[in-house]
């Protein structure tokens, strides 16, 4: 006490400034003061987080440069309070400007006070190489998923009080993968921080960017200016990424989908807006890519049908309402009945009986695709069994496989297995494959081909022709049986194009040593025609539709055959055997 009586008021004052000069070189955080809009003073931090040499540069020059004309508002909100009280500001997520011009995203708040007379701001930012961390995406330096929704939250809240609109811009790349896959990841991960930057050149500094994952970005566009839409914006980040960019040496052209969202039109919380908006890409992709969407309701409906659907077909599987139909395919040269193929139904106590077009694209989305085709090779085997039991004469049945069971790694020991449960010889099996099964992995899915084949089964190729054919990887498919579509057999009696397809189907068929049945068989001038082309079998409603058990076992018992006239349908069949 009495040392502090012999100081003088000077004294005092310098020790003060002293104490509050330390402190403010201490803090970690960005912290600068402006007096009648000029800034006049701050620390090391401040100099660092604006990239300035020196605080020279800074010191007397417009505070209101360094930030953002769009966030101004936003720091100033809360700052009026009453001077004496040196009220804090609550923290908040801004951008701030650096004297290159590149916007960094801080936490700031502030509070009002006396400077030499004036009246002036304190301002503190966190320097976000102290924080990025946790909010940032490291490969683009751009917010990331938290950070969107924060900002989003907080944009939404402000354009509520002051009656203003927003828009949320959802942007997938189009054929991201396919860059990555034959580019390599670094091309890759150049294209991503391209398109990082594109996306900040072609918005507001204060709109918002960030990648969410993946190729996924999305952009917050904020209050927007009178006369520019949403859509006038999507329209120019999607020309300026359509420009041509140099990957890996070479010119590539990049597109993207996008999808938008508006509050308050769609939505007033953040995750439902940013859904929307994603709901609204994926429709833009549907439509054929390099574009954007709306969001509808519309769109919403479809999603929740789907997850209706979803949760239908998991319940269809736990309560055993997944039913069989058999449809018989019959050998052209005798007429008889040689096989089955097992058309899956669903008897749904709200919606009827559900034709599996319906149902069967949503479960290989949603993976259920896999459950689903266990139960069926179950169903199937032990009916077969039943049948055998019961003395009903067997024929093999065919199985259609989704690509989603054939990438499965036990699908080899679960189709073993399920045949053991039923002690049922393997011949009786047949696993109809679509072309594009085989073609995700070649390698991996013909030494799976061939260990199915060991076990003694038997294969076809579905709806052949409307797929990717690749021919070398056919002759290497160790597959009995090629089924030519029913778009092609519709078209056999009056389609040129058609007959030829079929022909020389038919003939590739034989060249490689397989069977040809056609599919979609419905009038006797098909079955003439197809005949006279070689073709082994018919599979139709010109002989009969799928027919539930009792239908079948009643045909089975009875011998049903296609009746031939004399002397055969199509003279000579002319085949190569295999
Ligand atoms: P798919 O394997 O090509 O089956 C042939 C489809 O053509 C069946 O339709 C059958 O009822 C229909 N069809 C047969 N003959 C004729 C005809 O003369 N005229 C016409 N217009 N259509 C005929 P379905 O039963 O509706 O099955 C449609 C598709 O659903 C199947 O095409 C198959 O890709 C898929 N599918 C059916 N069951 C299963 C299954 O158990 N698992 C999997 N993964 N897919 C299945
Ligand atoms: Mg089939
Ligand atoms: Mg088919």
């Amino acid at each position: 006490m009495r040392t502090l009586r012999r100081k003088d008021t000077a004294t005092l004052l310098a020790e003060c400034e002293a104490r509050y000069r330390a402190l403010m070189e201490l803090v970690p955080d960005a912290v600068w003061i402006h007096s009648g809009g000029r800034i006049v003073a701050l620390n090391g931090a401040a100099q660092r987080l604006f990239g300035a040499d020196s605080a020279a540069v800074l010191l007397g020059s417009e505070a209101d440069a360094r930030v953002p004309p769009g966030c101004r508002a936003q720091l100033e909100q809360g700052l009026y309070g009453d001077l004496a009280l040196a009220q804090l500001q609550p923290r908040r997520a801004v951008q701030l400007l650096r004297l290159d011009g590149a916007a960094v995203d801080v936490e700031y708040f502030g509070c009002r006070l006396w400077f030499e007379h004036g009246e002036a701001v304190m301002c503190v930012a966190r320097d976000p190489g102290e924080r990025r961390h946790g909010t940032h995406d490291a490969l683009t330096g751009l917010p990331n998923r938290a950070l969107f929704l924060d900002r989003l939250a907080h944009a939404i809240r402000r354009a509520e009080r002051r009656k203003e609109r927003l828009a949320v811009v959802f942007l997938n790349l189009d054929k991201f993968k396919q860059v990555n896959d034959t580019l390599g990841h670094a091309a890759g991960d150049e294209l991503l921080r391209l398109v990082a930057a594109t996306l900040r050149g072609s918005v507001r500094d204060f709109d918002t960017v960030a990648r969410l994952a993946g190729d996924e970005f999305v952009l917050l566009l904020d209050s927007p200016l009178a006369g520019i839409t949403p859509g006038m914006i999507a329209e120019r980040i999607g020309e300026q990424l359509a420009r041509p960019v140099l990957l890996a040496g070479q010119e590539h052209v990049i597109t993207g989908s996008m999808g938008l969202s508006l509050y308050p039109d769609d939505g007033t919380q953040a995750e439902s807006l940013l859904r929307q908006a994603d709901i609204a890409m994926c429709r833009a992709k549907e439509a054929g890519r390099n574009g954007f969407q709306f969001f509808t309701p519309e769109m919403q409906q479809r999603v929740d049908a789907r997850v209706t659907l979803e949760q239908g077909l998991m319940r269809a599987l736990q309560r055993d309402e997944f039913v069989l139909h058999y449809q018989p395919q019959v050998d052209l040269a005798s007429g008889k009945v040689i096989g089955l193929e097992a058309l899956l139904r669903w008897q749904s106590p709200d919606l009827g009986l559900v034709p599996p077009l319906q149902f069967i694209p949503v479960a290989e989305e949603s993976n259920l695709i896999v459950a689903i085709g266990s139960w069926v090779l179950d169903k199937v085997c032990a009916t077969l069994r039943a049948w055998i039991d019961a003395g009903v004469p067997v024929v093999p049945v065919a199985v259609n496989v989704a690509a989603a069971q054939f990438a499965q790694q036990d699908m080899e020991a679960m189709v073993r297995e399920t045949l053991q449960r039923h002690a049922l010889e393997p011949g009786l099996i047949e696993l109809e494959l679509t072309e594009s099964i085989p073609l995700v992995d070649p390698e991996a899915s013909i030494a799976l081909m061939h260990r199915l084949k060991a076990i003694g089964i038997t294969m076809s190729i579905d709806d052949f022709g409307t797929g990717y054919s690749n021919l070398s990887y056919l002759k290497r498919f160790p597959v009995d049986k090629l089924k030519i579509d029913q778009s092609f057999t519709r078209g056999v009696a009056s389609d040129p194009e058609d007959r030829s397809i079929v022909t020389a189907v038919i003939r590739l068929a034989h060249s490689l040593g397989l069977r040809a049945i056609a599919e979609g068989v419905e009038t006797e001038r098909q079955v003439r025609l197809l005949a006279r082309q070689g073709c082994d079998e018919i599979q139709g409603y010109y002989f009969s539709r799928p027919l539930a058990e009792d239908g079948i076992v009643a045909m089975l018992r009875s011998g049903a055959a296609l009746e031939l006239p004399p002397g055969g349908i199509g003279g000579q069949h002319v085949r190569m055997a295999g």
